[in-house]
């Protein structure tokens, strides 16, 4: 912050990065950043892959579907290191729109010495403007992989660490892994800048043991819509909309009714009118809540 003019960046002199992660950031700097004014009536998708493969023949339509269903940001979650170049490029592409994360998604460590892909990370993450709102994805996922849960545990803390230096929030995938999550976050409780525990879909005592970390939200998918979703109650029970921002996880967990196929951010709405119901609000306040938790949790880098 501090006030002075943009250094230019030091990224052209860090190795291991790629030609287009480079242009990226170059333009990026230049790049006045945009100020439109945030209106209600409108969505943040905070989770949502839509630079993957899944949406390499129709990405342009995807994203003008978001923006007629009321898409306002579209918040792109890294998972690994060959993807990085093209999240960065789909933001270049729609820099009003979209906003990219780094981190090494836990079923994604590569075999070998994960250490030195999270050191090149890093690197970017330290680099003058660099444009990242937060750490993420990042986590433990025991239903994927049991094997390495001793470096999924070491990954997530050095990237706990990051978000806490960083000062950026932390977006954290957990899957049957609860306890390991809580217990490898705990001591740095103090030190976090707030996060989401992305597509929420936990017990009541989950939701409560996961809302007792300060300025942590829960982030809201298309579960909440299936059929035999417990996530209704549990949200009604103990979650307060204070507490919740929405999110697709696209290309996975498309809502009911289009549950099994592939998700999108333009499918948003449903999960509004489910939470309109369980809330019993207007879609209106449910959109207007989560946008502003968002704000609050991104701040001005959103
Ligand atoms: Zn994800």
């Amino acid at each position: 912050m501090g006030g002075s003019t943009p250094r230019t960046t030091e990224i052209a002199n860090i190795p291991d990065v790629s030609h287009r992660t480079k242009v990226f950031f170059a333009k990026n700097i230049s790049r006045k950043k945009p100020h439109r004014p945030f209106s209600t009536l409108m969505f943040i998708d905070t989770h949502t892959h839509i630079y993957t493969d899944e949406f390499n023949d129709d990405r342009s339509e995807v994203v003008k579907r978001a923006m007629d269903a009321g898409a306002q940001r579209l918040l792109l979650p890294a998972i690994d290191e060959a993807s990085l170049p093209a999240l960065l490029d789909t933001c270049n592409q729609w820099p009003n729109l979209c906003r990219p994360m780094i981190g090494l998604h836990p079923t994604e460590l590569p075999e070998e010495d994960f250490e030195s892909t999270l050191k090149r990370f890093e690197n970017l993450l330290s680099a003058p403007n660099n444009p990242f709102i937060a750490i993420g994805e990042v986590g433990i996922d025991l239903y994927w992989d049991t094997a390495r849960r001793d470096d999924q545990i070491r990954a997530f803390n050095i990237q706990i660490q990051w978000a806490a230096k960083y000062h950026l929030p932390l977006i954290i995938h957990s899957r049957n892994a609860h306890r390991e999550i809580v217990d490898t976050l705990l001591p740095y409780r103090e030190k976090l800048h707030g996060g989401i525990f992305h597509c929420f879909g936990g017990t009541a005592e989950e939701a409560q043991e996961l809302l007792a970390f300060q300025g942590f939200l829960l982030g809201i998918g298309g579960i909440v819509t299936f059929k035999k979703s417990t996530l209704p109650s549990v949200l009604a029970q103990c979650v307060p909309l204070e507490r919740i921002v929405l999110e697709t996880d696209a290309p996975y967990l498309a809502p009911t009714p289009h549950r099994g196929k592939r998700n999108e951010p333009a499918y948003i709405p449903l999960i509004v009118a489910k939470l309109a119901e369980i809330y019993q609000v207007t879609p209106e306040i449910i959109e207007a809540q989560t946008t502003a938790n968002a704000q609050q949790l991104f701040g001005s880098k959103l």
